[in-house]
C-alpha cells in the first residue's frame, strides 16, 4: 500500500524563466501531481503519472486547477488594516496612513490579532511563502512568526529598522535594533519554516550606521536575507541623495554596506538609472514588482523591459497596504495591465504572469530548489482553484478552449473565492468552507 497521493486536475507551472526560455511553461488539461512525504514525485500528464505508482491514493480535483503556491516577494504585515487609503503618494501617505498605524503594533494584542488575520489571508488566498516586512517592534514581529509557524506558511520576515526620518516611537538605537534583531535571528532563523531577514525600513529612514549594523548582522549568522525599499518615487529619491551626500545613486547606498546581493530584495525600483540596473544584476540583487501600490501611490510605471534586458532579477510581490490587496492573481494582473500601457511595455503572457507569481519569488528568495515549481524533489507547495459554480470565472473556464486561455482567466478573474484548498509540503494549511 502506497502512501503517496495522487492529485488530478488541470496543472500549470514554469520550470524555468519564460522571459528567456520559451518553452517554460508546462501544462496537463488532464494532469497528475504524484506526492509522498510531503515531495513532489511526479507531475505530468495524468494516464502517465498514474503507472509510476499505481497505488497511490488519488485526489480527483478535475474541473479545477492547480498551480504552485504563490510567492508574495514584497508585503507589510502590520498595513493590513490601512489598505485602501487611496489618493496620496508615497511619502504624505507613509505619514498620514502607513506610519500611524505602525505605530499601533507597539500594542502587542492588537500586532498579534493582525499578525493572526494576516497570515490566514495570504493563506486563504493562496500564497504559501511570502518575505514579509515585521514591525519596527520586537514583540510584534515576534509574533508574525509566531502566526506563521502556527499556520504552516513559509514567511521570511524581520525587525524593521529606522533612526531617523520616522516619528520617534518607531525609531530604534543602533544599540537596541542590534540586540532585538539578534535575539529575533537567535529565536525564529531556520525554524521550521521561517527564516529572518535584515530590515531597514528604507534609506531615508536609516543612517550610515544604522545601515553598518545591518551589514555586521548579515555577516554574523549564515543565511540571512535583507529587504528594504529602492527607488520607488521621485520626491524619496530626491531626499536620498540629500541624506547620503556620499553616494553616487539611490544603490550606491546599500551597495556601501553589502546590503545588495543574491540574498538581497528591494522592493519598487520604478525609477532605476542604467548605472544602477548594471550593479544590481552584477551583484545578483533581486527587485520585487509592485505594480498595484505603483499605480494606487501614483509612484510611476515600473521598467520591465530595462530590467529583463539588464539581467536584473524580478519578483512580484503585493505591498500591501501600499498596494490593493493581498491576492497574487490579482497582483499577476495588475502587472500585466501596467506592462501594456507602459511606455516600452513586456506583453505579459501566461507563462510569464504565472512564472512572476511563482518561481520567480523563489528565485528571489534563493529557495528555488525548494519550491517555486513542480519539478520532483521539491516541496509539494500548491494551491487547488475552483472558482464558484454559477460564476463568471467558472463560465469562462467552461468556455475556454486553450490551456493558455484558463490560465489567463484565472489571473484576470480569480480571486479568493476560486481558493478551494492550499498545501505546504504536503499538508493542508486552507480549506474553502463548503466546496
Ligand atoms: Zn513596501
Amino acid at each position: 500500500m502506497s502512501d503517496a497521493q495522487l492529485f488530478r486536475a488541470t496543472i500549470f507551472h514554469t520550470a524555468a524563466d519564460p522571459f528567456h526560455d520559451a518553452g517554460a511553461l508546462r501544462s496537463h488539461a488532464d494532469g497528475g501531481l504524484l506526492v509522498r512525504d510531503g515531495r513532489i514525485i511526479a507531475c505530468g500528464g495524468f494516464d502517465e503519472v498514474r503507472r509510476t505508482d499505481a497505488e497511490a491514493t488519488v485526489v480527483d480535483w478535475r474541473g479545477g486547477v492547480v498551480l504552485p503556491g504563490f510567492v508574495d516577494a514584497h508585503v507589510h504585515f502590520p498595513q493590513l488594516r490601512i489598505i485602501g487609503r487611496l489618493g496620496r503618494s508615497l511619502l504624505d501617505w507613509l505619514e498620514q496612513a502607513a506610519l500611524p498605524e505602525e505605530a499601533r503594533m507597539a500594542d502587542v494584542v492588537y500586532a498579534t490579532d493582525t499578525a493572526v488575520r494576516f497570515v490566514s489571508a495570504l493563506a486563504a488566498h493562496g500564497t504559501t511563502t511570502a518575505l514579509v516586512f515585521g514591525a519596527h517592534f520586537a514583540a510584534a514581529t515576534a509574533s508574525l512568526f509566531d502566526a506563521a509557524a502556527v499556520a504552516g506558511l513559509r514567511i521570511i520576515s524581520g525587525l524593521v529598522l529606522s533612526d531617523r526620518f520616522v516619528p520617534s516611537a518607531l525609531r530604534q538605537t543602533v544599540e537596541s535594533a542590534y540586540r532585538d534583531s539578534s535575539e529575533l535571528i537567535r529565536r525564529f532563523h531556520r525554524g521550521g519554516r521561517l527564516l529572518y531577514a535584515v530590515t531597514p525600513r528604507f534609506a531615508l529612514s536609516t543612517s550610515d550606521a544604522m545601515l553598518e549594523m545591518c551589514q555586521s548582522l548579515v555577516g554574523e549568522h549564515d543565511g540571512l536575507r535583507v529587504q528594504s525599499h529602492i527607488n520607488e518615487d521621485r520626491d524619496e529619491i530626491r531626499k536620498v541623495a540629500e541624506a547620503f551626500p556620499w553616494a553616487r545613486n539611490y544603490t550606491d547606498v546599500y551597495d556601501r554596506f553589502r546590503l545588495t546581493g543574491a540574498r538581497a530584495v528591494l522592493a519598487h525600483n520604478v525609477h532605476a538609472t542604467d548605472a544602477e540596473l548594471e550593479r544590481l544584476a552584477a551583484t545578483r540583487t533581486a527587485i520585487a514588482h509592485c505594480p498595484s501600490s505603483n499605480a494606487a501611490l501614483g509612484s510611476g510605471i515600473f521598467p520591465l523591459r530595462r530590467h529583463i534586458d539588464a539581467g536584473v532579477r524580478v519578483a512580484l510581490g503585493t505591498d500591501v497596504g501600499g498596494g490593493t490587496g493581498i491576492g497574487m492573481m490579482k497582483e499577476g494582473l495588475q502587472a500585466y495591465l501596467m506592462q501594456r500601457v507602459a511606455p516600452d511595455g513586456e506583453v505579459l503572457d501566461a507563462a510569464r504572469i504565472l512564472y512572476l507569481s511563482t518561481l520567480a519569488g523563489a528565485e528571489a528568495l534563493g529557495l528555488a530548489h525548494d519550491i517555486g515549481s513542480f519539478c520532483p524533489g521539491k516541496a509539494a507547495d500548491f494551491v487547488y482553484l475552483k472558482p464558484p459554480a454559477g460564476g463568471v470565472l467558472d463560465a469562462v473556464l467552461q468556455r475556454a478552449s486553450g490551456v493558455e486561455e484558463v490560465l489567463t482567466a484565472l489571473f484576470t478573474l480569480g480571486g479568493s473565492e476560486s481558493v478551494s484548498e492550499v498545501r505546504v509540503e504536503g499538508s493542508v494549511v486552507f480549506q474553502h468552507d463548503g466546496r
